[in-house]
């Protein structure tokens, strides 16, 4: 357990440190948790977690406000829940959004707002350093810090290597003047500067893990020539590339054929969870999970063609890292693959956070992950395909889809084919999915999706705006709210996501209704999607 307990009482001004045993910290946020909405907390104790560096992700929330929640969530500072609520301050009379760098204040002065609007009419002053009017999802103003995120995200995957600004302020759906404006204020930097700073990382990365030339690395890294790369590296490093090179110790061998990467997380990790999750769930000739090794096919997209390959993993717990190992061929858009295999290993979750917070649920299998997409695509067909994800009849609609609209592909341990993207499944009549053995409902559903998907209105990602994205899943016919769900936790990885009309959930948990399941999870909120996990995995472990 990486983080440090404290506990105080509103009479201490200088907090004590002390190092809890989870026992007594999951006592003491019962306790608390009877606190009432807005008021002064039920006792005079508090736990206050201290967390390190939060992940940049991006999502808003709709969910409803508990103030002890709340406060867990504005320790974390984590940047999910911005402009999910506001936190007027009573020693101050100022409000903050809850990622607001400032020192945080003491539970007991803390009141808890869903808008700003309602934080102000209380008497709140807006806070000068964290402007809660750049809050996401705030309909007063449309600046907003989750679309500078989700612009983040998609420079990460190297957007403008490829695209120009103006394409990235199309995309988030702002003009680029703007996109600058909001990008700015969130990050304090432009984003050319934020890709020139990814594309040095990533170049570095390449250099230190691979043997390529460095033109290739100049090039992989998204560098339009080896002379800027050259330049702009010694200015930055104050090392010319061919020297950095000599200097680090790469370890691996010159090998035409593959490249390993290393890639960090937080333990604790529950790698075993995450591959039996996998397995329940593969996809035959796509994915294929053995001797503790992930290995899938895939296509990515890189100056407008496709290009094909695989990735494997293997865990290495003793340097908390997966190895991931993919093909010369998909060098060229390794800066777009590196950030999906961390998504769909779920590798920047905060296990330190979330599994205090899940209480006993999460103490069997702690660092269970919730397993992303490496294409939102394929995970929304999964949850369509056939009634249950995990069941052999499921499995084999879902490979007979990729035996019969797949790509064909050559990769290790036998795998054929690269799962149907959604422009082939937009052209596909329902017919020939109903022959896949799936009902013709499904095949319905799964051809309208396809072509929302295809024609670029609907994009299956976590860079996608959440509630728009959940709005036109549902109002595709045959989309059920279970199969929306999943598609949030995996392809959106919308860690709040819940199935409350989830069959097996509602039969362990003994409800007869999704409200009454619904209303058992609310504990769990914000972190409701890892709960599912956890039970799930209990179940499906419980029956294999
Ligand atoms: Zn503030």
């Amino acid at each position: 357990m990486a983080s440090i307990y404290v506990i105080h009482t509103p009479a201490d001004n200088e907090a004590n440190p002390i190092r809890l045993s989870v026992r007594v910290i999951k006592a003491l946020l019962r306790h608390t948790a009877r606190a009432p909405l807005n008021g002064a907390p039920g006792s005079n104790t508090h736990v206050r977690i201290w967390p390190d560096s939060s992940p940049d992700l991006l999502y808003s929330l709709d969910m409803r406000l508990d103030p002890d929640t709340c406060y867990q969530t504005m320790l974390s500072k984590d940047r999910r829940f911005d402009g999910w609520f506001f936190v007027g301050v009573s020693s101050t009379g100022i409000y903050c959004r809850p990622v607001c760098p400032v020192r945080a204040p003491r539970r007991e002065n803390c009141h808890f707002f869903a808008n700003a609007a309602a934080a102000e009419r209380a008497g709140f002053r807006p806070c000068l350093r964290c402007r809660p009017e750049l809050a996401p999802g705030n309909g007063l103003l449309d600046v907003s810090s989750r679309l500078a995120h989700a612009a983040a995200m998609l420079i990460e995957e190297g957007f403008l290597n490829t695209g120009s600004l103006a394409d990235l302020a199309a995309r988030v759906g702002v003009t680029d003047r703007h996109l600058r404006r909001i990008f700015d204020a969130q990050f304090g930097v432009s984003p050319l500067e934020f890709a020139q700073t990814q594309r040095l990382l990533m170049a570095k990365r390449l250099l230190t893990d691979t043997r390529l030339p460095v033109n290739a690395v100049a090039l992989a890294a998204g560098f339009g020539s080896v002379r800027r790369f050259n330049d702009l590296f010694l200015k930055q490093y104050g090392l010319n590339p061919l020297r950095f090179r000599k200097q680090t110790d790469a370890r691996h061998a010159p090998d035409a054929q593959s490249v390993t990467f290393t890639l960090v997380y937080r333990p604790p990790f529950c790698w075993s969870g995450i591959l039996a999750f996998l397995a329940r769930r593969q996809i035959a000739g796509v994915e294929h999970i053995g001797d503790e090794i992930y290995t899938r096919t895939l296509a990515l997209s890189h100056h407008g063609r496709e290009i094909h390959g695989w990735i494997s993993a293997r865990h290495t717990p003793k340097r908390y890292a997966l190895e991931v190992t993919l093909p010369m061929s998909l060098m060229p858009a390794v800066g777009q693959l590196l950030p999906r295999v961390r998504r769909l290993f779920d590798l920047d979750a905060r296990p330190d956070l979330i599994d205090p917070h899940l209480g006993d649920l999460a103490a069997g299998s702690p660092g269970i992950r919730v397993p992303g997409a490496m294409d939102g695509f394929e995970i929304a067909v999964c949850a369509l395909a056939g009634p249950s994800l995990h069941s052999s009849s499921t499995q084999s609609i879902l490979s007979r889809i990729a035996e019969r609209f797949g790509t064909q592909v050559s990769a290790p341990q036998a795998l054929t084919r690269i799962f149907p993207s959604a422009a082939t499944l937009a052209r596909a009549p329902a017919c020939a999915l109903e022959d896949t053995g799936m009902t013709r409902k499904r095949a319905d559903a799964i051809v309208a999706l396809a072509s929302e998907v295809s024609s670029g209105r609907m994009r299956l990602e976590p860079a996608a705006p959440l509630e728009d994205t959940l709005r036109a899943l549902r109002s595709i016919q045959g989309v059920s709210e279970w199969a929306v769900q999943y598609i949030a936790m995996r392809a959106l990885a919308w860690p709040n996501a819940f199935p409350p009309c989830d069959l097996t959930l509602k039969k362990q948990l003994g409800y007869a209704s999704a409200s009454a399941l619904g209303r058992h999870a609310q504990q769990w909120e914000p972190w409701r999607a890892y709960a599912t996990l956890h039970m799930w995995s209990q179940l499906e472990g419980q029956h294999s």
